[in-house]
């Protein structure tokens, strides 16, 4: 039994006192600290490297400011993300605009705010962007995003010779590609810049980028060879995982960041590939394990034998667990001895059976009023948030050193009827 915690020092009981709960928490320091650790050692003397920050992960205007303070570049996937992170005055020409549906109104915003580049997901698109920009009299700056065919997920990766992901181009309509990629160019106002892939989420499989970079070096020697194209930038996106529960161990940023320069450089070498620019786009990496959810335990109760106990949140502030059984861990925090740990469910308050947080957590009794933090909730928990059962969304707290301070107001309940049409 914890009598208390603290989060960079900060009591999690007087954060919860000063800001209530349920409460998002992020350790400001150990993000930035993340970011320098991605900057620092992904270098190499042969080309230049970019660190995107894949801001769907977590985002809010002072969590742009962070990503633009360290020196980062920040991916975004929709106008939403595009509007906050403009308005947080990140440079425009940093970031690159992702999306296999982009709607022609969120292009046109990009375009005319000088996004720094475009990553097309399919070759009407392609089309699309070059007309577009023709018409607004600038120039698109695009990466294409290819399916390599290989998908991971934790330890496993997988080569699928007949990709049928939402996300990117085939590899084999190289032809078709590079006719569109030349129609595009005679415009003279489309740049092709280089091509982008990403293999997946919460990989900790190594082997998994080797496979993914060496696949796409094939291609973009082909793309360079037979079609005359040169590849100036590669993107190899994220998928670095984050430590959640003792099953999980996540490839450490020096060593992954290493790995990856180390192929590439091969690669370069081996084909003579002419890019000047490597990028990744790491995500859950970054704002994963810097996040914590502090909840109030209320009523509690034993059904057929399976204990619960209940919390003040649940699935409207992480509905991971209920989508694809993402699995965490916490602790209680109680004035009180509880006793022995315990298996028990921790479940939400939210009308849907899957409101469950953690199945079968292993915790001393928790009582009403005592609190549960629950670990790595800072990556997709508040991005996927939603106000099911007109719950409003908890606030987002950022911690550095000894101090605290909100950077997401709490919503309130006339936050939540705001948007309804009165008459
Ligand atoms: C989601 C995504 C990322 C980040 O993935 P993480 O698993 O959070 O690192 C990077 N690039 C692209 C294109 C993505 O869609």
């Amino acid at each position: 039994m914890k009598k208390d915690l603290t989060i960079s020092g900060v009591s999690v009981r007087e954060l919860a006192r000063e800001y209530s709960t349920p409460l998002y928490v992020y350790d400001e320091g150990m993000m930035a600290s993340r970011m320098d650790e991605f900057t620092s050692n992904f270098r190499s003397d042969k080309f230049n490297t970019h660190v995107a920050y894949a801001s769907k992960a977590f985002l809010c205007k002072a969590m742009a400011r962070l990503v633009n303070k360290k020196g980062l570049c920040i991916d975004v996937v929709s106008g939403g993300e595009l509007y906050t992170v403009l308005s947080a005055g990140f440079p425009a020409e940093k970031i690159y605009f992702h999306g296999n549906n982009k709607a022609p109104y969120e292009l046109e915003y990009a375009l005319k705010s000088g996004v720094g580049t475009i990553v097309a997901d399919n070759m009407d698109e392609i089309r699309d962007i070059a007309a577009m920009a023709e018409g607004l009299d600038t120039v698109a700056n695009v990466m294409l995003r290819m399916n390599p065919g290989i998908s991971a997920h934790t330890h496993e990766y997988i080569m699928t010779s007949a990709p049928d992901s939402k996300f990117g181009m085939a590899l084999c309509d190289i032809a078709e590609i590079a006719e569109a990629i030349k129609e595009a160019e005679k415009t003279g106002h489309f740049k092709f810049k280089g091509i982008h892939s990403h293999i997946g989420s919460q990989i900790f499989a190594k082997d998994a980028y080797i496979a993914q970079i060496q696949t796409m070096s094939n291609f973009i020697h082909d793309l360079e060879s037979e079609y005359s194209l040169p590849v100036k930038e590669i993107s190899l996106g994220g998928g670095f995982a984050a430590y959640y529960t003792q099953k999980d161990e996540p490839i450490p940023v020096d060593e992954v960041c290493r790995t990856i320069i180390a192929e590439c450089e091969k690669q370069k070498d081996a084909f003579a590939l002419s890019f000047d620019t490597l990028s990744i786009e790491p995500g859950r990496s970054i704002a994963g394990e810097a996040g914590y959810t502090v909840y109030t335990v209320g009523y509690g109760k034993v059904s057929a034998g399976k204990k619960y106990v209940f919390v003040d949140g649940g699935m409207g502030d992480n509905i991971r667990p209920a989508l694809y059984g993402a699995e965490y861990r916490c602790d209680v925090i109680s004035e009180d001895d509880n006793g022995e740990a315990s298996v028990c469910t921790v479940a939400g308050k939210c009308c849907e059976s899957g409101d469950v947080i953690i199945n079968a957590a292993e915790i001393p009794n928790a009582k009403k009023g005592d609190l549960i933090l629950v670990y790595t909730t800072g990556a997709y928990g508040y991005s996927m948030s939603s106000n099911y059962n007109r719950l409003p969304r908890p606030a987002v707290v950022f911690v550095n050193g000894a101090e605290s301070r909100v950077v997401v107001k709490r919503e309130t309940w006339e936050d939540v009827a705001s948007h309804d049409v009165t008459e």
